[in-house]
């Protein structure tokens, strides 16, 4: 089967052993697209990603071969989480179910970047779920992005009324927003390119503010939130956003850490103690939360079209350059 194999940091399109049900409980899918996720482009970067891995998680599909208790049989279109907790360790007990070393060493393999995936028992029974007829398979492949960002809105526990800011206007930061407006909350957006404040405020965002000139934009946001946010959403990735978020979060804040920067600088001590903030990670999503964000897509609460390009397997590297230019906000691979 064809599949884009990692070499050298680059996608290689390769014929590769189609996976099988042989000695194995579970399910064959047969691909039919998969979003290219920035943490994709993050393990490519870091080299967290090695020659030969097959990359992909946000994969829509349909079953064409099963052996597994499920709900699930040959014809299904099925989205799914790649990642299963264990439910009876200290780290889920705590609802840090990412956390667990069972959610860690659960994956698919290979990934979505290829004809067909092999989808384990385990998997069906706690993170794949059937794809409504109403939704396009671009949509149901958003299922696993927007069910990290609910995630982070349930970490935050967000009370009614709250002021949320999202700093990074990328598909990510349209999506938390896009979930936080859902939940009910005012939302507000920022970032360095002025195309995506008009593009998030048509989505739906409250306001947005190009940060340009950081120092000004502060300011005003002052004069405008009086107090400061109350909510505090990083998706950029840069590191010059900590040092924004605390300046425009209110006394009391949560500041809520969800992506990785490079190289990047910590948190002042002293803001943290003086001004009471909360600052939390949020890291990746449970089956509740792939659960939440299926029905929100169904229930169109959050609008997900516009946001993804469509490429084909053969054009993967090229969806990476475009998505890494910002030339898009998100591919969608279509196999
Ligand atoms: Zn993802
Ligand atoms: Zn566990």
């Amino acid at each position: 089967m064809k599949a884009a194999v990692l070499e050298n940091k680059k996608f290689v399109i390769k014929d590769i052993e189609k996976p099988s049900l042989e000695n194995r409980r579970g399910a064959i899918v047969k691909v039919i697209g998969c979003g290219l996720c920035g943490s994709d482009l993050v393990k490519i970067r870091d080299g967290q990603a090695q020659n030969g891995d097959v990359l992909g998680h946000e994969v829509v599909g349909e079953i064409i071969e099963i052996n597994a208790d499920s709900n699930f049989s040959i014809g299904s279109k099925i989205a799914l989480g790649h990642h299963v907790p264990c439910f009876s360790c200290t780290y889920c007990w705590n609802e840090n179910y990412s956390m667990c070393r069972h959610f860690k060493s659960t994956n698919i393999r290979p990934g979505g970047f290829a004809e067909y995936i092999y989808v384990s028992e385990e998997h069906l029974q706690n993170t794949v779920f059937n794809v409504n007829l109403n939704i396009t398979d671009m949509e149901a492949s958003f299922m696993e992005p927007l069910s990290c960002c609910i995630r982070a809105i349930k970490r935050a526990n967000i009370k009614d009324g709250s002021k949320c800011l999202v700093i990074g206007l990328g598909s990510v930061g349209m999506l938390m927003g896009g979930a936080l407006r859902a939940y009910g909350h005012k939302t507000y957006g920022c970032d360095l390119k002025a195309d995506r404040t008009i593009l998030a405020k048509e989505y739906g965002f409250e306001k947005t503010y190009i940060t340009e000139n950081s120092e000004q934009v502060i300011m005003q946001m002052k004069k405008e939130i009086r107090d400061g946010f109350d909510v505090v959403f990083l998706t950029a990735g840069a590191a010059a956003t900590l040092d924004f978020a605390v300046k425009v979060a209110r006394d009391g804040a949560k500041i809520v850490v969800f992506s990785s920067v490079k190289d990047a600088s910590g948190f002042a001590n002293n803001e943290i103690y003086y001004r009471e903030l909360t600052v939390m990670g949020s890291y990746s999503p449970s089956p509740m939360d792939l659960e939440d964000a299926m029905y929100l897509l169904e229930q169109k609460k959050v609008n997900v079209l516009g946001l993804s390009t469509v490429y084909s397997l053969d054009k993967i590297n090229e969806a990476v350059e475009d998505t890494v230019s910002n030339k898009i906000m998100k591919a969608f691979i279509k196999l």
